[in-house]
């Protein structure tokens, strides 16, 4: 049997085992997904010790993924951004990918958004880094509006080509844009949204990435104004997906994933 695994702190409530194993099962594959809460400080050594062990593959959250550089081989993505998601035991070294980045942009995709333009993320966290990376990879033109405006630049001067704003700045960063994406905390478990509604359109998409409620005041919002919405559980799925298919080499039964992913939120 092959053991997968998820370190965080806290990694409790995560939506991962459910969804991965959901995959195992429909894919006949002898595995099991498991979640690990190493102290703060012992990421390497977590890293270190799941690969000891055997563990075939491993996912970082939170407040781990910039730790793990240390103990990992991150690819040109994860090392441009700076953080690790998913880690990959196959080679002599372990490696490091980021799939959050991978996950918001293929979510966009498998929705029909054409990804060219320009795009707006909201926040300067660590889920605003992963998507503006992944969307200017893909060749979108990127403004970072965040409530700290010292952070959005900080992060547009790491990003090629993008721009670094306030709050203030949405107005008139969404007219003309054509992706928005929410990377704040902002609508977590409650009706709020970061984007003032008059300022969405019918020619935008807007992914939140916000996945608790499913559908928060922005996506409403966006749907009220004709816009394309994808919800923040798409990108939780494809960062998933991708995970999955680099462990296993196989295709991921994405309804399955999905359908698991769901049924707990
Ligand atoms: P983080 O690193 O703590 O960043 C939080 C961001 O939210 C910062 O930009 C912060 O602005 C902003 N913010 C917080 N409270 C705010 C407020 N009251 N008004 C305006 N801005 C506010 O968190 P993160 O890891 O990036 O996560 C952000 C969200 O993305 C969370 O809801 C998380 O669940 C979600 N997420 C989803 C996925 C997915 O797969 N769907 C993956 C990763 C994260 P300041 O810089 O000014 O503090």
């Amino acid at each position: 049997m092959d053991v997968y695994g998820l370190i965080g702190n806290p990694v409790e409530h995560s939506l991962s085992p459910p969804m991965h194993e959901a995959a195992y099962e429909e894919l006949d594959i002898d595995a099991r997904y498991v979640t690990f809460e190493p102290a703060e400080g012992e990421a390497s050594d977590a890293v270190e010790a799941a690969e000891t062990l055997g563990v075939a593959g491993l996912n970082v959250t939170i407040p781990f993924k910039q730790a793990v550089l240390d103990a990992v081989d991150p690819d040109d993505l994860a090392a441009r951004i700076g953080a690790v998601n998913t880690i990959d035991f196959t080679g002599d070294r372990p490696t490091g990918h980021n799939t959050d980045a991978i996950g918001a942009v293929r979510a966009l995709r498998e929705h029909d958004v054409t990804l060219d333009g320009s795009a707006v993320v909201v926040g300067a966290g660590g889920a605003g880094r992963a998507i503006s990376f992944g969307l200017a990879d893909e060749g979108l033109n990127v403004s970072i509006a965040n409530r700290t405006v010292r952070k959005a630049k900080a992060l547009a001067g790491d990003v090629p080509g993008a721009d670094g704003h306030g709050l203030d700045a949405l107005g008139d960063l969404l007219t003309g844009a054509d992706v928005l994406v929410n990377a704040t905390s902002v609508g977590m478990d409650e009706d709020r949204s970061p984007v003032p509604s008059d300022a969405l359109h019918d020619d935008l998409a807007v992914l939140d990435a916000v996945y608790s409620p499913i559908e928060t005041r922005l996506l409403r919002d966006g749907a009220a104004a004709g816009a394309t919405t994808v919800d923040g559980a798409w990108m939780l799925l494809y960062q998933g997906v991708e995970a999955f298919e680099r462990w296993t080499g196989r295709d991921a039964p994405v309804e399955t994933m999905n359908e698991a992913l769901r049924g707990e939120l």
